[in-house]
């Protein structure tokens, strides 16, 4: 049968479509029909500049996706034909030993030397089919949510994930918390969402932009939630929102910038958990940002905690899975509006829409 496959060319360069033949699914393996496929900040990244670990151009990019069963393979159990999957980006190595990813492993697929996610050194689904092979299907980051489920809020099981990878990683760190959340971007905003379900009790978010902070306070807002300018006074305006206490209990950094993680360790108080969940990189790498932390007084005796996390394994997206087919974030459809979507063949105008400043998430639809 014939996918519809789309090769960028390479960074800054343009979408090619081409046609070519797909099989069957050999044994253990899955084929998917792609039904939508959400734009990540990283796609956007590399459209403009590439990234080193995509190693050969053209390349198959965009890795948020959910997808129908379209064919199983023999001994495939998990999964029949016209189930509706979500899917992760960070995946197994495929080695079935390896200590971090194989199905004993610890589940660090991240950790793993051999680290590989969907849409950098694997195929992403700019495709409207694509064939999962046997560890992707058995131990991977695949998971099956009801029928009748919405496709358009399958396909952002990913950035979800992400997001409760930081928000869990230190337990007790959200329920009944203050949450502040820095830049009002797509991943604060699915924080906030998931901070609201996770019963957090104040939610401050911080942006430079005056629009997307009053898009994002009108849609996703409630009587807990505050935003605040990030600007001079950002510092002070936070710690006052904070009252009665001294402090919020969590931080997270979702501004991919170096004045984030200026800005992030001056809310730290007692007890404030910090959690770098943007990197920074440049055109020169990764800068070095440096910032004294007391071992003793910061650490030990007000209980600070610095951590972050990188992409998802499958703790976050059983997390996210559960909060999607549960229905406790019942707002998250307005983070695509009718300027957000797209058909698969604009999928540059889409990217490009992902890069404006009032974006939130953008959706392409593969379903014809
Ligand atoms: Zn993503
Ligand atoms: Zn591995």
């Amino acid at each position: 049968m014939k996918n519809v496959v789309y090769y960028l060319d390479r960074p800054g360069g343009s979408f090619t479509r081409t046609e070519e033949d797909i099989g069957d699914p050999g044994p253990g393996e899955i084929r998917l029909r792609t039904s939508k496929t959400s734009v990540c900040q990283s796609d956007v990244v590399i459209y403009n500049v590439g990234l080193p670990r995509i190693r050969s151009w053209p390349a198959i990019i965009l890795h948020e996706a959910s997808c129908f069963v379209d064919a199983v393979g023999e001994g495939v159990t998990r999964f029949e034909v016209g189930d509706l999957v979500g899917l992760g980006c960070d995946i197994p190595c495929g080695e079935r030993q390896c200590i971090y990813c194989g199905p004993t492993g610890t589940g660090d697929w991240t950790s793993c030397p051999q680290t590989q996610a969907t849409g950098h050194e694997f195929p992403g689904f700019a495709r409207s089919y694509a064939i999962l092979p046997d560890w992707f299907v058995e131990y991977g980051p695949i998971v099956k949510f009801d029928r009748g489920f919405d496709p358009n809020r399958a396909c952002q099981l990913e950035p979800l994930a992400c997001g409760l990878e930081g928000m869990t990683r230190v337990n007790h760190c959200i329920e009944n918390r203050i949450v502040v959340l820095l830049a009002a971007g797509s991943q604060s905003t699915y924080a906030l969402q998931c901070a609201q379900a996770m019963k957090a009790r104040k939610i401050i978010v911080v942006n430079r932009g005056r629009e997307r902070l009053e898009r994002v306070l009108s849609d996703f807002g409630g009587p807990n939630v505050v935003g605040v300018r990030w600007d001079d006074q950002v510092v002070e305006n936070v710690l006052a929102e904070c009252r009665p206490f001294n402090e919020p209990h969590f931080v997270m950094v979702n501004a991919p910038v170096a004045a984030a993680y200026d800005l992030a360790p001056k809310l730290m108080g007692y007890g404030t958990v910090l959690d770098g969940h943007a990197g920074v990189k440049g055109a020169e790498g990764k800068p070095r940002l440096v910032h004294e932390i007391d071992l003793n007084n910061d650490i030990h005796y007000r209980l600070q905690c610095y951590q972050a996390t990188h992409g998802s394994s499958m703790h976050g997206i059983e997390l996210a899975h559960q909060m999607l087919a549960s229905d406790q974030l019942p707002q998250i459809d307005l983070m695509t509006n009718a300027t957000e979507r797209f058909h698969h063949s604009e999928i540059l105008s889409a990217i490009r829409r992902a890069a404006d400043k009032d974006s939130l998430k953008v959706i392409i639809d593969w379903d014809e």
